[in-house]
């Protein structure tokens, strides 16, 4: 009696270690939570610099890695300089997914993901969920189409074309490039990764659009065929997925019909085409961004191998805010007296107004530029910090205080006794406070921050 009873306890605690097992590793196939994804990118990322400060050379670095881990690499191409342009592929599938990024050069988030994103998909091969997205798709990737621009740090390639321009002249060889690659191939599904401005809003609220998402027609008349249905089924599973991290602040960006740009023609040529423009996030650096662009691919490809894009609610995506402008501002100083120093034939002026400026986009290495937007009236702008300055004059460097003005600024409390015609204002009267390069560089405590 004893030993049947020990017989029949061991039987019944194996049974329950094999249905344990078994459901666990169902879990492991299907459940792969956003929260994972960007735990794993923390723990185990390839890129270490800031994308606006990753050129060529480190692209070639960081491929070399991808190479070393068994990736295909692929020289594809060469730039307008001769940069050699590279491609490449992961899984075995029969979806062909096809993506870019860079085509502008200084739309650089995109590139330090890919290689992310490639390197997580081929060390975590032998797990079950990644192993079925292998299985189910090939991804190839060109990170850094156009590296001439990514050199210089400008949107353009080195003849000066838009090569997002250039998909039906097709006159830069990046863009010939691009179309032969898709041509050669026939992707079942693109996707276009770029950059948009810091300031671009998630509709009409004050809110940085960190991501805006777009899935691209193929047509002017907006035509929403199966792939594209897919695609917003695709894209409101990567917008679920990204509001866990920045809610309030993914966009939709607009579907205005462009018929020389690569999206609307890789949708018109049969590769229905899902765009990815990543913003900015004040407070959060680009590596963020990074994180964010990696939980978004991997959540694309998630959902399309397991099946559970088909779940997903088209409306999500659609719903997203629209993409927004005019209502932000990096800097904004309110309640100041604005000094305009005397002319020849005029005294020194003072009247009331607010301030704002704006950080120009540049590489995060480089000292920032910013620069004034408006003095005065400055219109219904939010800050992105903003400061009370009631209680100073405030004069420009070089006493030039006015729209496209470098933003140093000197700040002196109003009771002090300045002559602004003074030849070196900075030595003879030193200021109070000095905003210089979108921070402050002396008297910051007495600048009220709202
Ligand atoms: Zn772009």
């Amino acid at each position: 009696m004893q030993v049947e009873r020990t017989v029949y306890l061991r039987s019944m605690r194996r049974l329950f270690f094999v249905i344990l097992i078994a459901v666990v590793s169902l879990m492991n196939v299907f459940a792969q939570t956003p929260e994972k994804l960007a735990a794993a990118w923390d723990d185990d990322h390839v890129s270490t610099a800031f994308p606006s400060d990753t050129r060529h050379a480190d692209l070639k670095k960081y491929l070399d890695q991808l190479k070393k881990l068994g990736l295909k690499v692929a020289q594809v191409g060469l730039s307008n300089a001769n940069r050699e342009i590279y491609q490449v592929e992961w899984g075995t599938g029969p979806l062909k997914v096809f993506m870019w990024s860079q085509m502008h050069g200084d739309e650089p988030t995109a590139t330090p993901a890919l290689v992310d994103m490639f390197a997580f998909l081929k060390k975590n091969s032998d797990r079950d969920w990644v192993k079925k997205i292998g299985e189910t798709m090939t991804i190839r990737a060109v990170p850094m189409l156009n590296p001439d621009g990514a050199e210089l740090y400008q949107r353009r390639n080195l003849q000066g074309i838009d090569i997002n321009r250039d998909a039906v002249d097709l006159k830069t060889p990046e863009a010939r490039l691009l179309k032969q690659l898709r041509d050669d191939w026939s992707p079942n599904i693109g996707f276009n990764l770029h950059n948009q401005q810091a300031l671009t809003t998630a509709g009409n609220l004050p809110q940085q659009a960190a991501i805006s998402l777009l899935v691209v027609f193929g047509d002017e008349a907006k035509t929403l065929d199966a792939g594209q249905e897919r695609n917003q089924r695709i894209a409101s599973g990567m917008a679920a997925a990204l509001q866990k991290f920045i809610p309030g602040h993914i966009g939709r960006y607009s579907d205005e019909w462009t018929p020389t740009a690569f999206g609307d023609n890789f949708s018109a040529w049969g590769t229905p085409t899902i765009l990815i423009e990543t913003g900015a996030l004040h407070g959060r650096d680009e590596m963020y961004l990074v994180k964010m662009n990696f939980v978004a691919y991997l959540t694309a490809f998630h959902s399309i191998a397991t099946g559970s894009e088909k779940t997903y609610d088209p409306k999500i995506y659609v719903n997203l805010p629209e993409n927004g402008s005019g209502r932000l501002i990096h800097y904004v100083f309110r309640g100041a007296n604005i000094v305009e120093p005397a002319t020849p034939t005029a005294p020194a002026v003072i009247k009331p107004g607010d301030i704002s400026a704006f950080s120009e986009r540049r590489r995060a290495s480089l000292v920032p530029s910013v620069k004034i937007r408006n003095v005065g009236n400055i219109g219904a702008v939010t800050g992105l910090e903003e400061f009370d300055v009631k209680g100073f004059n405030v004069i420009q460097r070089f006493g030039r205080t006015k729209a496209g003005e470098i933003a140093d600024l000197f700040f002196y409390k109003r009771e002090r006794n300045i002559d602004w015609a003074a030849t070196d204002l900075e030595k003879q009267f030193p200021p109070d406070a000095i905003f210089s390069a979108g921070k402050w560089t002396k008297g910051e405590n007495l600048v009220l921050k709202k």
